[in-house]
């Protein structure tokens, strides 16, 4: 029995009629069975092992008994819309086209995020190349879910997928888009933060030192600060929207704040709510008013947390997430899906990753609201994945589960006592990353049971995790070494490469932007390119002998593991020219991500981001299971994808290079 299907537009029939017909013939037998792959990002085979050994994940050890468990080698850099770009497609960074989480623009240098990019005509459009195996399911009729999968905003087949191609909406494979999805902001989360007391900027952050002014408003990454000064225990307060004909779309709210019960009751539009301290309200709707030239409305959802009512104000309000029953922008397809999840299951997070890592950062949080708002999060996934699995009747589940990776980012150095950031007062929250663990086996147990025995199941990680205890600066080192050359009155702690002025491009040889890019400074590619095209080759030996040399004065451990020369390919202007793969431990600073020097090349890492994988992809290898056996072969992600196929029948395309994981 196929899931049910909404009838696909008028102008689309033609063309899925057509598909229908032309792969009648490559059918290979009706798919009776159901297939279940669930990727747990960022699940590490070391630690899988440990716990497994310990009797702690008994659903993953009966799984392992019954089919497999084997590493996954992951792409290069293991970087999520890299890897699960792979996953997707079966192909390489250089044929998929996605090489780290930030791109730039030759010509300018100006960095963009480089999975979904704005054409020309204003919408946007996803930037992965390759098909996925999703539309390669659909030619054969089996059918296919695909639950928030990584790297495919706006989800593929959605009409502004296909920007350029406005008639052509297949729209046949139900999807939900998942890490790549912004909130109303436009941004990958952003936070607001209400207080009435003093907040300074942790030291750890861009900007660190920097106070709130009373009553005024204070930027930070991924969040806002708003001083709040309330007049008789009331204020009016603005929530923050989208950029609309150039100008910020704001709404408001009003609070009336009970110091003596330590409530506060919030007033937006119709809605009222009155919250306690240390409590979390239930999604509300942020209307924004029509949306320009339409009788639509503009509309998202967040939830309020109060953290506290006395000694003053602390208010914490979630990014504005698009709404599920009204989007405003395409996250599913058919569009449809979204707003049946949504009926089905009430408003729910829709940003890519909902773990809000940067108000834990910022210091909005502590370890508990974190731990919190992540198991408010994840217990959402959990019902999500009940819902799919119930009406689960055949063909592929691929269904995604973001909050480990998260928690293994942030809660590294509470578990790790040899991390330079451990402190002892993270000792209640040792065990957190255990536990998510031990909930990623109780959920596998869950999946499992609802399954039944005539189902079979995948589990993957796009890769693993180790400690991120050392933030290096490539463009600091690069510096340092005499590839990129300052102008004389910069210093290294004051210096950009992207602002005017800061770097003498005609002496300088190679730059970084991303976490694991370097790029020359080619002639005839970037603007003030100075090296030339036959020097390249020996240019790139030189940078990856010292790269790999390059030795932490600290303790002389190496901090490069390993140095990739991605094929260009077409893609010569996109394409990094060293894919720089650091040892467990290190990873490029954010400061390098975005173009800014740091005056330490090496230095200790201090923020709560604790725990990584931007590292050589053979230090961070994912975890594959199956209950059927696996080949006694190493598997890469790219093989994913070939096995999805192979297990109905069908062939996959020759630009898949993978091979089946299981045996015969
Ligand atoms: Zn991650």
């Amino acid at each position: 029995m196929y899931s049910p299907r909404p009838l696909p537009m008028p102008n689309t029939a033609l063309v899925i009629v057509l598909i229908g017909l032309l792969s009648w013939g490559c059918r290979s037998g009706p798919p009776s069975d159901r297939l279940l792959v669930l990727g747990i990002d960022g699940m590490d085979p070391q630690i899988l092992r440990t716990l497994m050994t310990e009797g702690r994940m008994p659903h993953f050890e009966a799984l392992a008994q019954r089919g497999g468990f084997a590493p996954l080698q992951t792409s290069a850099p293991p970087q999520s819309p890299v890897a699960w770009s792979s996953f997707i497609t079966g192909l390489d960074p250089q044929d998929h086209g996605i090489f780290d989480f930030v791109h730039r623009d030759p010509a300018s240098l100006t960095p963009f995020l480089s999975t979904a990019r704005r054409g020309e005509s204003g919408q946007l459009a996803l930037q992965r190349r390759g098909q996925p195996f999703w539309e390669i399911l659909d030619e054969h009729d089996i059918p296919t879910t695909i639950f928030k999968v990584p790297a495919n905003f706006p989800p593929s087949q959605s009409a502004e997928s296909f920007a350029d191609l406005p008639f052509f909406c297949p729209c046949a494979v139900r999807s939900f888009s998942g890490m790549g999805t912004p909130d109303m902001l436009g941004t990958y989360g952003t936070f607001t933060y209400y207080t009435e007391g003093p907040y300074t900027v942790p030291a750890h952050l861009e900007g660190g030192g920097t106070s709130l002014v009373a009553g005024g408003e204070l930027a930070v990454p991924g969040g806002k600060i708003i001083g709040v000064q309330l007049e008789n225990g009331w204020a009016q307060l603005p929530i923050h929207g989208p950029m609309l004909d150039e100008e910020s779309v704001q709404t408001h709210f009003a609070i009336y704040l009970d110091r003596q019960h330590r409530t506060a009751e919030i007033v937006l539009g119709q809605q009222r709510l009155v919250l306690q301290s240390g409590e979390w309200s239930p999604w509300i709707t942020i209307d924004y008013g029509r949306k320009p030239y339409s009788l639509e409305r503009l509309q998202g959802i967040a939830r309020f947390y109060l953290r506290a009512a006395v000694p003053s104000l602390q208010l914490y309000l979630t990014p504005v997430n698009i709404h599920p029953g009204n989007p405003a922008m395409p996250i599913s397809t058919p569009p449809e899906a979204s707003e049946e999840l949504h009926q089905a299951l009430g408003p729910h997070y829709t940003q890519g990753m909902p773990d809000d890592t940067k108000a834990l950062e910022a210091g909005v949080f502590d370890y508990g609201e974190f731990l919190r708002q992540d198991a408010l999060a994840f217990a959402e996934r959990r019902r999500q994945l009940r819902y799919e699995l119930g009406r689960f009747a055949a063909g592929v589940l691929f269904f995604y589960v973001h909050s480990l990776d998260q928690v293994c980012h942030m809660l590294w150095r509470a578990w790790a006592p040899d991390h330079p950031g451990h402190r002892a007062e993270f000792a209640p929250y040792q065990q957190a990353i255990a536990d998510q663990y031990v909930a990623m086996d109780d959920l596998l147990g869950e999946a499992v049971a609802m399954l039944g025995p005539d189902a079979d199941i995948i589990v993957l990680s796009d890769h693993g995790f180790a400690a991120y205890e050392r933030s290096f600066n490539l463009n600091s080192w690069l510096a340092r070494e005499g590839y990129l050359a300052l102008a004389p009155q910069v210093s290294l702690d004051q210096a950009h490469i992207l602002n005017e002025g800061h770097v003498r491009w005609e002496q300088t040889r190679a730059y970084g932007l991303g976490l694991n890019a370097l790029y020359l400074n080619l002639k005839g590619r970037e603007q003030h390119g100075t090296v030339r095209p036959e020097a390249r080759e020996s240019l790139l030996s030189e940078l990856s002998q010292n790269l790999l040399g390059l030795r932490d004065p600290a303790d002389g451990r190496q901090v490069i593991k390993k140095v990739y020369r991605p094929d260009p390919g077409a893609d010569l202007d996109l394409a990094p020219d060293l894919i720089i793969g650091y040892a467990r431990g290190y990873r490029a600073s954010g400061a390098t991500a975005i173009g800014q020097l740091e005056s330490a090349v090496l230095q200790d890492n201090l923020s709560p981001w604790s725990g990584d994988h931007c590292m050589a992809a053979e230090e961070v290898p994912g975890v594959l299971l199956s209950n059927k056996a696996l080949k006694p072969i190493p598997h890469h992600l790219r093989d994913i994808p070939v096995s999805i196929l192979a297990y109905y029948g069908v062939a996959p395309p020759t630009a898949m290079s993978g091979h089946s994981i299981w045996e015969e």
